[in-house]
Formats: C-alpha cells, sequence, structure tokens
C-alpha cells in the first residue's frame, strides 16, 4: 500500500493579479471534513484511510522552502498530495519529486499555460512555472488540458518545451493521450469554468464543467504518483462552492494515488 502525505503550503507571494490562495488549504480541510459529504470518491473507496496521512500547513515566506519540505515530507511518504497556494508552488514541488522519482509526465488542468519566461521581471511568477519544469527537464511529457489563453510568447514556448496543449476550444476526452510515465497531476482550479469554481484569482470564461475534469481524473489509468489543487482563492468564492469543488477533486485525485 502506498504510504500518502498530504501537505498544505501556504503561498501566493507569487500571485500577479490578486492575493487569497495561501488562506486555502485550511478552509478545503474544514469543508472536507463539515459533515456536508462523505469521504468516498465516486468509485466508492474511502479517503479515510491509514494509508493517508495529513502532514498539516505550512506558512511559506521563502519561496525554495517549499522545496525543502516537499522533500522532507517524500522522505517518509511514498507520494505527496499538495493543497496550494498560488500556482508558483509547483516547481519547487516538482523540483522535490524529481530526488526521488526520476521519470514522470505531468498532466495539468488549467486555463492558462503558465509558460512565461518571466512575467513582470519574475522568472517564479505563478504565471511561469511550467517553463522552469520544461527547461530542466523535470517532466518527460507535459500535456496541458483547458486552455484558453494562448498568446503568441506561450505559443512559442510550448513549441520550443514540446509541450502537449489540449485548447479548450478543441476540447474532446477522446484526445486526452494515454499515460504510459507515472504521473503527476496538477489542478488549477481556474482550469473550471467560473461558473464551477468562482473562487480563483482570474476569471477565465468557457472552461471545464465539473463533470469534464471528474471524468478526465477517473479515466487515468497510470500510476499517479502526486497531485496538487492550487489556485482557489476564498475571498472569491461564493457559498464555499469552489471549495466544495476541491474538497471533491481532492477525494479523487487521492484515490488515484492510493
Ligand atoms: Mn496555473
Ligand atoms: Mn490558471
Amino acid at each position: 500500500m502506498n504510504k500518502i502525505g498530504i501537505q498544505g503550503i501556504q503561498f501566493d507571494d507569487k500571485s500577479s493579479f490578486q492575493k487569497g490562495p495561501k488562506l486555502a488549504p485550511p478552509i478545503i480541510r474544514e469543508i472536507l471534513h463539515c459533515g456536508s459529504l462523505n469521504l468516498c470518491a465516486e468509485n466508492g473507496i474511502s479517503i479515510d484511510s491509514p494509508s493517508i496521512e495529513d502532514n498539516g500547513d505550512f506558512e511559506i515566506t521563502e519561496y525554495f522552502d517549499i522545496e525543502k519540505i516537499t522533500k522532507k515530507h517524500l522522505e517518509t511518504n511514498d507520494k505527496i498530495f499538495t493543497l496550494g497556494g498560488d500556482h508558483s508552488i509547483i516547481f519547487p514541488v516538482i523540483k522535490a519529486y524529481q530526488s526521488k522519482y526520476k521519470k514522470f509526465d505531468i498532466l495539468q488542468i488549467d486555463a492558462h499555460a503558465d509558460l512565461y519566461n518571466e512575467y513582470e521581471g519574475d522568472p517564479y511568477s505563478h504565471a511561469c512555472p511550467f517553463a522552469r519544469i520544461m527547461e530542466n527537464g523535470f517532466a518527460a511529457r507535459l500535456v496541458q488540458v483547458g486552455i484558453r489563453t494562448l498568446n503568441p510568447h506561450q505559443k512559442d514556448q510550448a513549441k520550443k518545451f514540446n509541450v502537449e496543449i489540449h485548447q479548450m476550444k478543441d476540447y474532446d476526452l477522446s484526445l486526452i493521450p494515454k499515460f504510459e510515465n507515472p504521473l503527476y497531476i496538477s489542478l488549477d482550479m481556474d482550469g473550471f469554468d467560473p461558473a464551477f469554481a468562482p473562487g480563483v484569482s482570474h476569471h477565465e470564461p468557457g472552461g471545464l464543467s465539473s463533470r469534464q475534469v471528474i471524468d478526465l481524473i477517473q479515466s487515468i489509468e497510470t500510476e499517479v504518483i502526486g497531485a496538487d489543487i492550487v489556485e482557489y482563492n476564498p475571498n472569491r468564492d461564493s457559498q464555499n462552492m469552489t471549495a466544495f469543488l476541491a474538497a471533491k477533486m481532492m477525494k479523487e485525485m487521492l484515490v488515484k494515488m492510493m
């Protein structure tokens, strides 16, 4: 049985537009245990399992402390599930993963490609992490789903790094590839349409439905070695509906890691 550690990374210093994602981890946990939902994913498997251990939340002031914390948790766990935080957290998380897993693919669900070489002078902005991951060769394959904000610069970057982009305008679940390597899943909550997930900093209409993302996760057949939920911004939420969606996605992704 895989030992899975949950870690909350409270950090939003690299958010370019609005702050708030650092508040997310304890709220998603609170919703998960509020009594409104049970702890089973749709396949009937419960995340209330001795194989899953919660390591708690970490308030981050130094960006690369995220790598140290993740590395430490990977010493005592086989896999880590991370609650962010803005999307910048994924670069140090993946950097830590590289010390344990040498070859893996990444599935990114997002409205944005996050491939800027730098954003407002910061190469570690939440608009840039996948450029850092790819230039370091940290992912054998990067598949992006839900993208609906490509500009010429990011198109060039995607070409340079061989990123496989499934734009929202062409979305078809049957066209998403089957992965062969172990897989890390990064779920940016703004990949959902803002009608399903208003609690994000960047409202980008025309996105994925809750059902489409659940179906995509459930269709994965390869081993899932890690996952995260990022960019939930409680300051923008309505009736906690984005927190409920995050809690549900957390269950669906955790059972894939078990
Ligand atoms: Mn993102
Ligand atoms: Mn995004």
